[in-house]
C-alpha cells in the first residue's frame, strides 16, 4: 500500500504494468458536509458547449481539424488512443548524429509518459523511433527548407520526407508521423503541425508534425505540435509576432506553451477529449440553486474525484474552475485557476483567458507579467462569485454564488 497523492493505492498489477486497479481513501474535505449533491447540478451536457469561431459562413463540421468545443473534430482517430512512427531526417548541412537519436529516445518516452498522466490512463500511446540508419536523406540542404529562419516550409519538408523514406518502414500504418532534426541552436525554426493528410508513394499518412534545431529532441514541442494533429487543439497562445506565450493564460497549459512552468493540461481539454469521466465535472446553470459549494481535486492527481466546476455563460464561451497544485508536470504556487474558454476568439487569438488565482495565502503576490492575473480568496466574473473557502495538500473548497 502506496500513499501518494492524497489516496492511498492498493496497486495490484494486472495484465500490462501500467494498469493499476486502485482502492482510494480520499482527502477529508471531499466528504465536506457543505459540498451540494451532484443531483442538484445542471447535467454535464449543459456544459458541453459547441465552438463558436466565427467561420465566415462556411460548413466546417467534416473539416475542421482544431476545436474547443463539442462535438469533436472527426478528421483525425479518436483522443483513447496514438500509435506514432518517428523519423529522424538528415541533411548535407544538417547531419542527424547518434547523440540526437538516443536524446530523440528519451524524449519520446517522456512524451509518451506525459500523455499517459494527462489522460489518467485512458490513452495508450505506442511509438516507434525509426532507426538511425533508416533517418531520411532529404534531397536538399536544410537551408533551403528554411530550417535557419523562424518559418520552415513545413509542407514541402513533410511531403519530401515521407516521399523518401524508405518503404520497409510502413508509415501508412501509423496514425501519424513524427519528424526530427537534428538538434542545433542555430536552427530557429518554429516546430510545426501538419494536420491534413499525405499521399506518399507508399500510402497515406494520417498527418505530420516537424520539430528539432534549437528545440531539439524537446518532448513539450513534440508534444504540443502532436496535440494539434492526434487531439485537435487548438494554440492558447498569442500569435501575433513575435509569439507572447504569456498572452492570456500565463503559461498554463502545454498547448498554451512548450516552454512554460505549467504544461499540465487544463481540466477543459480534458474534458474535451473525454480523459475526465461525467462524474468528474460539476456544471451549473440559472437553473441550479444560486449558491452551490464544490470540491477540486488537483487535476495532477489521478483519481475519480471531481476536476472541473463549470458554467456556459453564453454560446461558446465557458466560465471553468480547476485546482492547479505544485507537483506533477507544474512548477507553481497551489491555486484555484478560474478562466473563461472564449471559443468565439479563433486558435492562437487567446482563446483562453485566465480570471483569477485563488488562494487563502495572504502573502501572495499578483502574477504580474505582460498580462495580470489577480489573486486573492475570492473573484467576480461576469456576475459570479467564486469563494475558495478551503484547501487541502489535494484539493479546494469553493463556494460558487450566481447572481
Ligand atoms: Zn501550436
Amino acid at each position: 500500500m502506496a500513499c501518494v497523492a492524497g489516496m492511498c493505492l492498493l496497486a495490484i498489477v494486472t495484465k500490462t504494468p501500467t494498469v493499476l486497479s486502485a482502492k482510494s481513501v480520499a482527502d477529508p474535505l471531499s466528504r465536506d458536509r457543505r459540498i451540494t449533491q451532484r443531483a442538484r447540478l445542471a447535467p454535464v451536457d449543459s456544459c458541453r458547449s459547441s465552438d463558436a469561431t466565427p467561420t465566415n459562413g462556411m460548413d466546417l463540421s467534416q473539416t475542421r481539424t482544431a476545436s474547443l468545443g463539442f462535438p469533436r473534430p472527426t478528421t483525425f482517430g479518436s483522443p483513447a488512443s496514438l500509435n506514432i512512427a518517428v523519423l529522424p531526417l538528415t541533411f548535407s548541412d544538417l547531419p542527424y548524429r547518434d547523440s540526437d537519436h538516443t536524446a530523440l529516445q528519451a524524449a519520446m518516452r517522456e512524451f509518451k509518459r506525459y500523455f499517459e498522466a494527462m489522460s489518467y490512463g485512458k490513452a495508450a500511446i505506442t511509438y516507434q523511433v525509426v532507426a538511425l540508419a533508416d533517418a531520411v536523406r532529404m534531397p536538399d540542404t536544410a537551408r533551403s527548407y528554411g530550417a535557419f529562419g523562424e518559418y520552415i516550409d513545413l509542407g514541402r519538408v513533410v511531403q519530401e520526407s515521407l516521399n523518401n523514406a524508405s518503404p520497409t518502414l510502413k508509415l501508412s500504418s501509423y496514425d501519424m508521423v513524427a519528424l526530427e532534426i537534428a538538434r542545433n541552436d542555430s536552427v530557429k525554426f518554429w516546430p510545426g503541425a501538419y494536420t491534413n493528410s499525405i499521399e506518399t508513394p507508399n500510402g497515406r499518412v494520417g498527418g505530420s508534425v516537424l520539430a528539432g534545431g534549437w528545440q531539439g529532441a524537446n518532448w513539450r514541442a513534440i508534444a504540443h505540435e502532436v496535440g494539434h494533429v492526434w487531439l485537435a487543439l487548438e494554440d492558447l497562445y498569442d500569435h501575433s509576432p513575435p509569439p507572447q506565450y504569456d498572452g492570456t493564460f500565463w503559461e498554463y497549459d502545454l498547448m498554451n506553451s512548450f516552454r512554460g512552468s505549467a504544461p499540465e493540461l487544463t481540466s477543459w481539454h480534458r474534458f474535451l477529449l473525454g480523459w475526465l469521466d461525467d462524474a468528474q465535472v460539476r456544471c451549473i446553470s440559472e437553473a441550479t440553486s444560486r449558491k452551490t459549494t464544490h470540491y477540486l481535486s488537483a487535476i495532477t492527481d489521478r483519481n475519480a474525484l471531481p476536476k472541473m466546476v463549470a458554467k456556459s455563460l453564453s454560446p461558446g464561451r465557458t466560465l471553468v474552475l480547476e485546482s492547479r497544485r505544485n507537483r506533477g508536470y507544474d512548477k507553481l504556487d497551489d491555486s484555484v485557476l478560474v478562466y473563461i474558454v472564449d471559443s468565439t476568439r479563433r486558435s492562437g487569438d487567446g482563446p483562453i483567458e485566465a480570471k483569477a488565482e485563488l488562494t487563502l495565502n495572504k502573502g501572495r503576490k499578483p502574477r504580474i507579467d505582460r498580462y495580470v492575473i489577480p489573486v486573492g480568496s475570492s473573484i467576480r466574473v461576469e456576475g459570479v462569485t467564486i469563494r475558495l473557502i478551503a484547501s487541502s495538500k489535494w484539493g479546494d473548497l469553493v463556494e460558487v454564488v450566481q447572481s
